[in-house]
This record gives C-alpha cells, sequence and structure tokens, in this order.
C-alpha cells in the first residue's frame, strides 16, 4: 500500500492532534509530509522530532528560528518555513494527497482554497474558511476537481448517512437536523451569564475542544456557523437546516429525506471518529475511540433551542439571507469579540451584543464574484467595527 501523503494544517491544535493520534495507529496507510502551527513551537518541535515531515510552517521569524534550533539539536531534516503564503505552498504540494484544514478562524482560508485548487482531498474542520469564502470556496474545489470530506462531527453526519453517490444528494434530502449540546450555559439563568470566566465557558460538557469553538459552543454560534457550513457542503436552502438540542451529543446530526424516512448517525463523542471517516473514506479504519454501549446510554432526548438564551444561532438564518458576504462578516465580529472575551476585556454577554450590533452594520457590498482579496477586506472592516465596538465594552 503506497502511503498517502498527509498535510495537517494547524498540527498543535485539538483536531491537529486527534488527527496525529490516528494517523498513528496505520503507519502503513499514512505518511506525514508537512505540519503547520501558530504558537507553541515546542509542541510542533516535538511533532517534528517524532514525525520528521518534509516540511514544517510556523507564523513569523522567531518561531522559525526557534524551531530550526530545536531540530537541529535533535538531527531532524525537517524543512521549516515562515508565514501565510508557505501555508499554502504546503497546502497545495505535489507530492501531497490529503490536507488536514485544521487551523482555527479565517486565517484558514487562503490554504484551504489552495488546497481546493490544487485538487487535493480536502479535509475541513476550519468551518470558519467556508463561513467565510462561501461560494468562492465551493467553486475552487469544482475547478481544482478536489474531494471535500467534512470533519465536523455534525456535518460528517450527514455525509455518512447520505447516498455516496453526490447527483443525488438534491433529491435525497428533505432537510437537515444538526445536533447541538447546548454547552455548558444549557441550563443556567440567563440573567447570570454576565459574570461567567472564559474558564467556565471554555468547560464543555461532552467534548474537549480549542477554546474558541469552545465558547463558540457555550455562545451556540458554533452552532450557527455550523447551519452556514452545511448551507455550502450539501448544497442547501436555509430553510432545509434545523437545529435541534441534543444534550447528550450521541446522535451526531440527521437526514430528514423526501420520503420522511430519517438517517441518523451515533456514536461516542471523540472527534477521532469523523476523523478517521475523512482519512479513509470510503474505507473505515480502527481510530482509538470507545464503542457505544447501549445498554448504559440512559435517556437520549432532544429539545428546541430558546431564542432568548440562544440569540446568536439565530443570526445564521439571517445572515445567510442577507447579501452575499454577510457570513463573513458575523464570522469576523465573532472572532474578534471571542478573543476579547478570552482576553478577559469584555464579558460573556457582550460577544453577542457586539455580533449583532456589526451585521447590523456593516454592509458587505462586494463585488458579483468576489475574490479572496474582497472577502479579507470585508473581513478586515467588520472586525475594526468588532473591535471599536469591544472597546467600548470594556470601558
Ligand atoms: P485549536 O485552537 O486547538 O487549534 C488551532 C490550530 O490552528 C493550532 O495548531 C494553531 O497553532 C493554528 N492556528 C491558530 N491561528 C492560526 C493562524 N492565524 N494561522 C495559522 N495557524 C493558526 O482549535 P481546534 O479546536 O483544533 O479547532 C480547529 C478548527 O476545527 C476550528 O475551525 C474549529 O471550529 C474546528 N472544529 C474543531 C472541533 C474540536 O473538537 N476541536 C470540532 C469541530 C470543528
Ligand atoms: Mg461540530
Amino acid at each position: 500500500m503506497t502511503p498517502q501523503r498527509l498535510c495537517i494544517l494547524g498540527s498543535t491544535g485539538s483536531i491537529g492532534t486527534s488527527t496525529l493520534d490516528v494517523v498513528a495507529r496505520h503507519p502503513q496507510r499514512y505518511e506525514v509530509f508537512a505540519l503547520t502551527a501558530h504558537g507553541r513551537i515546542d509542541a510542533l518541535a516535538a511533532q517534528c522530532v517524532r514525525l520528521a515531515p518534509r516540511h514544517a510552517v510556523v507564523a513569523d521569524d522567531a518561531g522559525g528560528e526557534k524551531l530550526r534550533a530545536a531540530l537541529r539539536a535533535h538531527g531532524v531534516g525537517t524543512e521549516v518555513h515562515v508565514g501565510a503564503r508557505a501555508l499554502c505552498e504546503v497546502a497545495a504540494h505535489p507530492e501531497v494527497d490529503s490536507v488536514m484544514a485544521a487551523i482555527v478562524g479565517a486565517a484558514g482560508l487562503a490554504p484551504c482554497l489552495a488546497a481546493a485548487r490544487a485538487g487535493k482531498r480536502l479535509l475541513l474542520a476550519n468551518k470558519e474558511a467556508l463561513v467565510v469564502g462561501g461560494a468562492l470556496f465551493m467553486s475552487a474545489v469544482r475547478a481544482g476537481g478536489a474531494t471535500l470530506l467534512p470533519i465536523d462531527s455534525e456535518h460528517s453526519a450527514i455525509f455518512q448517512c447520505l447516498p455516496e453517490d453526490r447527483r443525488r444528494w438534491a433529491e435525497t434530502i428533505d432537510h437537515i437536523v444538526l445536533t447541538a449540546s447546548g454547552g455548558p450555559f444549557r441550563q443556567r439563568d440567563p440573567a447570570s451569564l454576565d459574570g461567567v470566566t472564559p474558564d467556565e465557558a471554555c468547560a464543555h460538557p461532552n467534548w474537549v475542544m480549542g477554546r474558541k469553538i469552545s465558547v463558540d459552543s457555550a455562545t451556540m454560534m458554533n452552532k450557527a456557523l455550523e447551519v452556514v457550513e452545511a448551507r455550502w457542503l450539501f448544497d442547501l436552502a436555509p430553510e432545509q437546516i434545523r437545529v435541534v438540542i441534543h444534550p447528550q451529543s450521541i446522535v451526531h446530526s440527521m437526514v430528514v429525506c423526501r420520503d420522511r424516512s430519517v438517517l441518523a448517525q451515533l456514536g461516542t463523542p471523540d472527534m477521532r471518529v469523523p476523523i478517521a471517516v475523512g482519512l479513509a473514506h470510503p474505507e473505515r479504519i480502527e481510530c482509538g475511540a470507545d464503542a457505544l454501549d447501549f445498554t448504559r446510554l440512559g435517556a437520549l432526548t432532544f429539545e428546541a433551542p430558546d431564542p432568548q438564551r440562544f440569540p446568536a444561532l439565530f443570526l445564521a438564518w439571517d445572515a445567510l439571507r442577507g447579501p452575499e458576504g454577510s457570513t463573513a462578516v458575523l464570522n469576523a465580529s465573532n472572532e474578534e469579540s471571542v478573543a476579547a472575551f478570552l482576553a478577559g476585556t469584555i464579558r460573556f454577554t457582550d460577544i453577542h451584543r457586539i455580533n449583532a450590533s456589526v451585521v447590523e452594520h456593516v454592509q458587505p457590498q462586494l463585488p458579483l464574484q468576489p475574490t479572496l482579496d474582497d472577502l479579507l477586506a470585508l473581513d478586515a472592516r467588520a472586525r475594526i467595527e468588532a473591535r471599536r465596538r469591544a472597546r467600548e465594552c470594556a470601558r
């Protein structure tokens, strides 16, 4: 078996390390060709020492020097590159078969586009790339002949419930139902949310994830981003996407077919499952996750999301129905407001206040077929507005 050559964008993060965990179980199947990280150079150096990838990419010169020194000390021959362009180069490298897109935020869009245009198997965890890039991203996938495989657990669930032949998806789907855990504040008095700390917001009941997506799960902005993600991955109208709260995170999402038959995918909440599905598709491989024990599962419950408690969720459909670029504005504002909350300068409840205000005031005004530069300029404009509002909240 010729091993699949992998480029893992964001290898030091939660998805990145889970990917390496799955890959390590199948040394004959996968070869790690390139790794990238933004901070945590020590963690990246340890990965390079262990796996000796051909290439590694970091954000800046200081990180590059630190990584080179660490690798020299261990006699590792990995080539170290620096900067955003190098991310695109490794993602599109002719020797790479599959790209795991596990960078957090809009920063992942450019390398995702590069991988799509180069026709890679693109394993997409980085939902923000699709929320910002939408139409541009999907046309790059088509033009490059790339294979887009969802890694987000809900989208992996939908993908697994759909026919292998993508041309049959439209005739199959009446609507989809994305499940949401409801996060750590599902039952908390909304009036008490003003005072929650970043650590409380990141203490997710079912999943261990990076801090940004953990805060997004607490506000349910994560589900809003996933609604947009589903719109593009499965080519759905906004009204074909529904959300239900399912606190146990066992049913990962469902497809309601035209004939009203419902197909769901179940499993323990462990991201190694959807990662393994993406890596091996259409085959199935062992990934280290526990099997579900139905005799110990207890009740699986479902409830409607409360708009008072989770107003962020409902911004998704508004943005999808708004002018093109509305979802990019929402995402940019959210990245900034969540960063301010994690930095301790604004309150948890300010996140939604800022996002709602930014989407109301920033008009996208994109040209008919926006380029990456158009989208990044809009993203920058929305960030300025969000940061300004965050400074006002901080006063
Ligand atoms: P994380 O914060 O744990 O890791 C992010 C990775 O991206 C790190 O390697 C970091 O160094 C890198 N990175 C951060 N900013 C960067 C930048 N500006 N340029 C280049 N690299 C950068 O995040 P995560 O939880 O692993 O999430 C990654 C993506 O996967 C997110 O889009 C998230 O929404 C999605 N996702 C995560 C989970 C999960 O369980 N963690 C589940 C579903 C989807
Ligand atoms: Mg998800």
